[in-house]
């Protein structure tokens, strides 16, 4: 028989919220292990990762790897191009104006997670597993098995797994899906004029058309169209593609080249209920998927690790179980209002570009011209996007703020 190793944590999945989750238990000060396989080094995606996370990264450590590779964000540009009667006015969200240098940093997946990964810390052990199952969770501690590493006990199981958790399945918990008629096509590419630090995002009946400022005269590119003309972008050359995204963009960023091969990701979106049960916490998708747009999914899945690090951490301090029930309906309760508000406010855009109903692009149209002309809502909205006031872990927050020595 299998020997068993025994944590008070162990993550399942190493993607980026099950990278942090570790490292953030860690820190708290419980002995954590990290059971998944090694992240694609081929993710060409990157995440615009907001002032929280970016603390967060700072405050264990990871930044420092990961700072040359990232670019500061200093403002972001709506724009409306839904081609309505009435179009709105352009909005610019400075940093600047909410007392930030940036909203955060546009980051590279497959930097993030190999920071992640290179990050040591004496409490985390990391597993490189395929499968980690859990085959029990009734008793005081949870079992999982593993492909390569026998069997492992934890009094909390953090599911890290993705979108299809398996290990959601296994605590029983139920998810609501839907899908979108939308897909988006993502590279990343270089340009002759500088993009000062601007995000600018094309509002299109279509969907969201969204320029990233990367390092030097670099942008990551997220375009949402109909499922349809995500396919004719994809099979499209190089020039008939530089084509059709200049004729949207115009000459904003001078002449486009060097683009990285595209990828293509449909729409969709998913939310579990509750967000805990038997020794279970979910974390990142395997909590919440939504679409990319208005750079939130992995901004929530980090918040989602710093708050169960830091609930089970004071949980160890006080003696409690970290995996008994007070301590997960304390999470769902803390979580629960941020994912639903991120997942709704998303939707609610998404869909009002798409709508036919003429009212629903007035009433965006006025949403806009409400924060073009009015700066104590606009600085509302971005205090509001960078860090919601529901949810605010310690381990999120500027150093100046708690005065607190950090691993970083
Ligand atoms: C085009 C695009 C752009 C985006 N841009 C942004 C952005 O700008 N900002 C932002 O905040 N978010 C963004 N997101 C969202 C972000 O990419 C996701 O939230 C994030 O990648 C999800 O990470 P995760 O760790 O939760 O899941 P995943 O990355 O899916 O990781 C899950 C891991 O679990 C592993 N696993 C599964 N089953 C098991 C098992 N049984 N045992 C062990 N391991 C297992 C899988 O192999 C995988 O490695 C974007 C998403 C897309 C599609």
């Amino acid at each position: 028989m299998d020997e068993q190793q025994t944590f008070d944590v162990v993550v399942v999945g190493a993607g980026p919220a099950g990278l942090m989750a570790g490292l953030a238990c860690a820190e708290s000060g419980l002995r954590t292990a990290v059971a998944g396989p090694e992240a694609d080094p081929r993710d060409s995606r990157s995440a615009a990762l907001l002032d929280g996370s970016v603390n967060l990264l700072k405050r264990l450590g990871v930044w420092q790897q990961l700072a040359a590779a990232s670019e500061p964000l200093t403002a972001i540009r709506l724009i409306d191009a839904t081609g309505t009667l009435l179009r709105a006015p352009e909005v610019l969200f400075r940093a600047s104006e909410i007392g930030l240098p940036a909203f955060g940093y546009n980051v590279p997946n497959a930097a993030l997670t190999a920071a992640l990964e290179a990050t040591s810390h004496s409490n985390l052990t990391r597993l490189i597993d395929r499968k980690a199952t859990v085959v029990d969770l009734a008793g005081n501690s949870a079992m999982l098995s593993t492909n390569s590493h026998g069997m492992l006990g934890a009094r909390l199981v953090i599911a890290a797994d993705g979108r299809d958790s398996p290990t959601r399945t296994a605590a029983g918990i139920k998810t609501s899906s839907w899908s979108y008629t939308q897909a988006a096509v993502v590279t990343a590419f270089s340009h002759s004029r500088p993009h000062y630090g601007i995000s600018t995002e094309l509002h299109r009946r279509a969907g969201p058309l969204t320029v990233v400022p990367g390092p030097g005269n670099t942008s990551n590119l997220v375009w949402v169209e109909t499922k349809e003309d995500a396919e004719r972008l994809m099979a499209l050359d190089a020039a008939e593609f530089t084509r059709e995204l200049s004729g949207h963009i115009g000459s904003l960023l001078g002449m486009l080249s060097d683009f990285a091969p595209r990828r293509t990701y449909p729409l969709s979106g998913r939310t579990a209920s509750p967000l805990a049960a038997h020794r279970v916490v979910l974390v990142g998708e395997a909590a919440h998927v939504i679409p990319p747009i208005g750079a939130q999914g992995l901004n929530l899945g980090f918040r989602d690790a710093a708050t169960i690090a830091e609930f089970a951490g004071d949980a160890q301090c006080a003696g409690e179980d970290i995996g008994g029930d007070a301590l997960l309906e304390r999470y769902g309760r803390a979580r629960q209002s941020d994912v639903a508000f991120r997942v709704f406010a998303v939707d609610l855009l998404n869909r009002s570009l798409l709508s036919s109903i003429p009212g629903a692009h007035l009433a965006r149209g006025f949403g806009l011209f409400a924060l073009a002309s009015n700066r104590a809502l606009r600085a509302r909205v971005m205090r509001e996007g960078v860090m919601p006031s529901t949810s605010n872990p310690s381990l999120m927050r500027p150093f100046a703020a708690t005065g607190e020595i950090t691993a970083g």
